[in-house]
């Protein structure tokens, strides 16, 4: 998954407990850079915040605590000269969008404005990278919304490069490419803020019946009449929406099920509250 607001990310999972993606390594990765950077926490406290994480979000922790312990204390090593990105989005410009509508095929023009949407994010991460996309190309279709076989990919790829799109690195066993038809100075026309449905902003962009998850901003067709509001994940996961409450002793703020309007005190205040009414 990429993440442009790695501090309000790793605020978020901190909050409510939870790691995104299949396992937490990725999430880890993105603390372990927080708690330096944010919280100014030396390696050992790192690696005691990262447990006490998993230990909270992780139900398979209990039983291998020793390899995620590992596992932590390689990734916190590897994060410690690793800087915390703080992206609020691209902006796509007018010579861009027209070469990638010159291309006259909605699967390449969805390809082709991935790509550049990926590579005008390397661009703002490393200052030196110039155009260069270094990603798995099943991600790259996933994010653009194509689904094709593997071999299919890498055809519609080299069209782009025999278009002058892209440019391939020569070592053959690179599978990068660079995107070569940025042209930050032309009219800005786009911004895009959200990388999960790239080849959906795109057709939205066009005009196409796409909205916002109401929930988490992901974007999805919209229906006939209008009223869709979240997208298939967060409309089955309704009933466990959380909301953000300050507490009203400490001002310490936690998560509790939007449907809660009666906590109005952290857990370590309420239990301070009770031990103090069974004294009195
Ligand atoms: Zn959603
Ligand atoms: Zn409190």
């Amino acid at each position: 998954m990429i993440i442009l607001n790695e501090k309000e990310f790793a605020e978020e999972c901190i909050m409510f407990h939870r790691f995104y993606g299949k396992n937490p390594s990725q999430t880890l990765w993105i603390l372990a850079k927080y708690y330096r950077e944010c919280e100014g926490m030396t390696t050992k406290n790192i690696e005691r915040a990262l447990q006490n994480f998993l230990r909270s979000s992780l139900v398979q922790y209990k039983y291998s605590e020793q390899i995620w312990n590992d596992r932590i204390e390689k990734i916190v090593k590897k994060a410690k000269n690793a800087k915390l990105y703080q992206i609020d989005g691209v902006s796509i410009t007018n010579d861009e969008m027209g070469i990638i509508q010159s291309l006259n095929s909605k699967v390449l023009e969805r390809l082709a404005f991935t790509l550049l949407c990926l590579a005008k994010l390397g661009n703002k991460k490393y200052e030196t990278n110039n155009g260069w996309v270094n990603l798995d190309s099943k991600e790259i279709f996933k994010m653009a919304h194509i689904s094709c076989k593997t071999d299919e990919r890498y055809k519609k790829i080299s069209i782009l490069g025999e278009k002058g799109l892209l440019e391939f690195p020569k070592s053959a066993d690179n599978l990068s490419m660079r995107v070569t038809f940025i042209n930050d100075n032309s009219e800005k026309i786009l911004y895009i803020s959200d990388f999960r449905e790239l080849g959906l902003e795109y057709l939205k962009y066009l005009g196409g019946n796409y909205v916002r998850c109401k929930e988490c901003g992901k974007l999805v067709k919209g229906n006939k009449n209008g009223t869709r509001k979240f997208c298939n994940d967060c409309a089955g996961y309704t009933p466990i929406r959380k909301k953000v409450v300050t507490c009203m002793d400490c001002g310490k703020e936690f998560a509790v099920s939007s449907k809660d309007n009666k906590t109005k005190r952290c857990q370590e205040c309420k239990e301070k509250t009770k031990l103090s009414n069974n004294r009195e």
